[in-house]
């Protein structure tokens, strides 16, 4: 028994040190299920990956096809992954399935809520149907909400991944906080008064709500491919450098990453191409976890973009704004270099098309020894806490780059400028 033990461990150590969203973790699951003769037969005929026998439990490894077909036969199983992980105790969802984590139509709820509450600053739109046929929301935040103003505009969006939930609270609470404080806060009355702010939660409804229900590992949509096999991965759908390479995204219907059958073939990355086309951002913010992490293109390529030292100066403030809160590091570089290569995402495709600083923010925690794709209940507030300098400083940045663009003649405008621009200028890169 203590020798199959020590193997688990093993294998359970290997998991960890991969890094966050790799293919062998995401494939890959734990289940127990009761010790039971037949059920153990049935298994067995599955040429299933038998881990351990622990306290009448039977250990089993499985990755996402098997698990359907185990969900398929009715066999009762628990989800043991996070469990067996070393520090994941302190773990816990509290109340009901999805605790204080927004369901679909939680968010709903709240957002229609938002826009009752505060109709002058507060407005939700329906701007398209998710495969399932969920509305995607977007809130917008400003002064006159209901007037399309000659103001700056930024975007913050959530939940492309379905199982990263707290993607969603993030950007959900700026919307909240921005029009709870605005009265007595003159700083956030200068930002909203001077801004459009843009705020998609939930990119992902149709995953979230399989990830709540069904599968709390779930990253795609749900899209059925045809072969048996669910989901493409909108953050690999997008239209700058789609389907580059087969390292980046995969062109298998059943991996974790796939990218789907042509550069926005899915309902909810056309949605966001549409917000986008139809508005003019000047910086954008797209939240996942885990990594604790800045990144900004390319992410198709380790080569740099032109605008690196700008991207540069911009992810490291944003750092130091975030660490300022709590103290947690959040490092940062661009995504090809210092995280993996990935090609369809949204940043590369905001970047490619607009020329606008697009960033992705992973969320913690920083691994999954800290809890990998799962938070408490209790970290929602501080996780939004540390991140809300970072936000506000991006649509101030937002503000002021808009300003600067207004006040140059036609002819000299730049596709966008830094704040500070000379302070980037003759650096190498030094990192
Ligand atoms: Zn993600």
């Amino acid at each position: 028994m203590i020798m199959k033990k020590t193997v688990a461990l093993m294998i359970l150590v290997s998991f960890i040190s991969i890094a966050g969203e790799s293919q062998d973790y995401w494939t890959t699951e734990i289940i127990s299920i009761e010790k039971d003769y037949k059920i153990e037969k049935k298994l067995r005929e599955m040429n299933l990956d038998f881990l351990m026998e622990w306290n009448d439990r039977v250990y089993i490894i499985v990755n996402h096809d098997e698990l359907q077909t185990i969900e398929k036969e009715n066999i009762l199983f628990t989800l043991e992954t996070q469990n067996l992980y070393p520090q994941s105790q302190k773990i816990t969802i509290q109340s009901g399935v999805n605790g204080e984590y927004h369901s679909y139509s939680e968010l709903e709820q709240e957002l229609l809520t938002l826009q009752d509450s505060y109709p002058n600053l507060a407005r939700v739109f329906d701007i398209g149907d998710s495969l399932e046929q969920r509305n995607i929301y977007a809130l917008k935040i400003s002064d006159n909400v209901n007037q399309d103003e000659n103001e700056a505009e930024v975007a913050f969006l959530g939940c492309h991944h379905a199982r990263e939930w707290i993607s969603v609270e993030v950007p959900f609470l700026l919307g909240k906080y921005l029009v709870e404080n605005y009265n007595s806060n003159s700083k956030i009355k200068e930002l909203v008064d001077s801004s459009e702010i843009w705020i998609v939660p939930l990119v992902n409804p149709d995953g979230l709500e399989y990830s709540i229900h069904f599968y709390r590992y779930w990253r795609k949509n749900r899209r059925d491919n045809g072969d048996g096999s669910y989901g493409v991965d909108l953050n690999r759908n997008y239209g700058y450098m789609w389907g580059y390479d087969n390292k980046g995204s995969s062109p298998n219907p059943s991996d974790v990453t796939y990218r789907g059958k042509s550069a926005f073939s899915e309902p909810e990355t056309q949605v966001i191409r549409d917000l986008f086309s139809l508005r003019s951002f000047q910086a954008m913010i797209t939240y996942h976890n885990y990594s604790q992490i800045i990144i900004y293109p390319w992410g198709y390529t380790r080569l740099l973009t032109e605008k690196d030292d700008l991207f540069f100066e911009m992810s490291a403030d944003m750092s130091e704004l975030i660490q300022s809160v709590n103290g947690n590091f959040y490092d940062y570089g661009p995504a090809g270099v210092d995280l993996y290569l990935t090609n369809g995402d949204t940043t590369d495709w905001t970047f490619g098309t607009y020329g606008i600083p697009s960033f992705t923010i992973e969320l913690p925690p920083i691994d999954i020894p800290h809890g990998g794709f799962f938070n408490s209940e209790g970290d929602i507030q501080p996780i939004f806490n540390e991140n809300l300098p970072a936000m506000l400083y991006l649509i101030e940045w937002s503000i002021d780059d808009f300003e600067a663009q207004s006040n140059l003649p036609e002819k000299r405008k730049p596709k966008f400028k830094s704040k500070d621009q000379s302070a980037g200028e003759g650096r190498g890169n030094n990192r």
